[in-house]
């Protein structure tokens, strides 16, 4: 059965010393919570993977990154291949993020290559999806969202789509303090379990763990972790501070 998981994204946040000293403290909380029961996850800026995965312990957290190159390497200057990104010991990266498909253009065509290169490369990736507020407002939020698991992921293998982690983060949520209410989530995640089912049938579907992300914090993450398809968070600004954090993954 799946797990709760619940994944910092540090975006560009945190110099290395600073990340460290995150790392290090974040490491510290989650071990005294003793939760086996929840996979934690940090997602650090490239700059920090290597000395991150050599400060926390591999049983308790995973390390990810938050982008690959389309490419497996080569002449492409200021890129860092999943090659690379697994060879400083991390199993995770997270695709898709709507600032990367806002700010630089990241299409499903683009999206579809770096899936590929990170299954290559053994890491597990964590791949958002969710709808900007216009499309909410029109009501296309639920196409929105199907087409770009078609486009981003229906590709996959039913073995291969089983290292996906889905990530659903309405876009009008992320970094706005405006979360989207309990039962909008639960009703999206239920969507997609449903789209699931009938692309890859009833038991990968049940085995995917969803995420939740957008504004979660420690104040908001029992409620919306109680749904029944909501399995965890894929959390941004409260994952800057190791107390918010670990009271994220002391939520349930
Ligand atoms: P937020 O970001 O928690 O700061 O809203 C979530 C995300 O973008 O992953």
């Amino acid at each position: 059965m799946r797990k709760k998981i619940v994944a910092g994204n540090w975006k560009m946040n945190k110099t290395l010393p600073e990340g460290i000293q995150l790392a290090e403290e974040v490491n510290e909380k989650v071990k005294a919570l003793q939760v086996p029961e929840v996979k934690v996850i940090l997602g650090t800026p490239f700059i920090h993977l290597a000395e991150v995965s050599k400060i926390v312990d591999p049983a308790i957290i995973s390390i990810s990154a938050q982008n690959c190159a389309t490419e497996a390497s080569g002449a492409y200057t200021g890129e860092i291949s999943a090659a690379m990104v697994a060879s400083t010991g991390s199993t995770h990266v997270i695709l898709g993020h709507s600032e990367r498909r806002s700010y630089y253009g990241e299409t499903d065509a683009i999206l579809v290559k770096k899936v590929a290169q990170a299954l290559a490369n053994q890491l597990e990736i964590i791949f958002c999806i969710g709808e900007v507020l216009a499309e909410r407002e029109a009501g296309k939020h639920f196409e929105v969202v199907k087409s770009q698991l078609e486009n981003g992921l229906f590709q996959l293998s039913p073995e291969e789509f089983s290292h996906i982690i889905l990530a659903y983060e309405p876009v009008w949520a992320i970094g706005t303090g405006k979360t989207a209410t309990s039962a909008q989530a639960q009703e999206m995640h239920a969507f997609i379990r449903k789209v699931l089912t009938e692309k890859y049938g009833k038991e990968i579907a049940e085995n995917t763990s969803i995420l939740y992300g957008g504004s979660c914090n420690a104040k908001n993450a029992d409620e919306l972790f109680s749904n029944p398809d909501v399995d965890g968070g894929l959390i941004g600004g409260a994952s800057l501070k190791a107390e918010d954090f670990s009271l994220i993954i002391a939520a349930r």
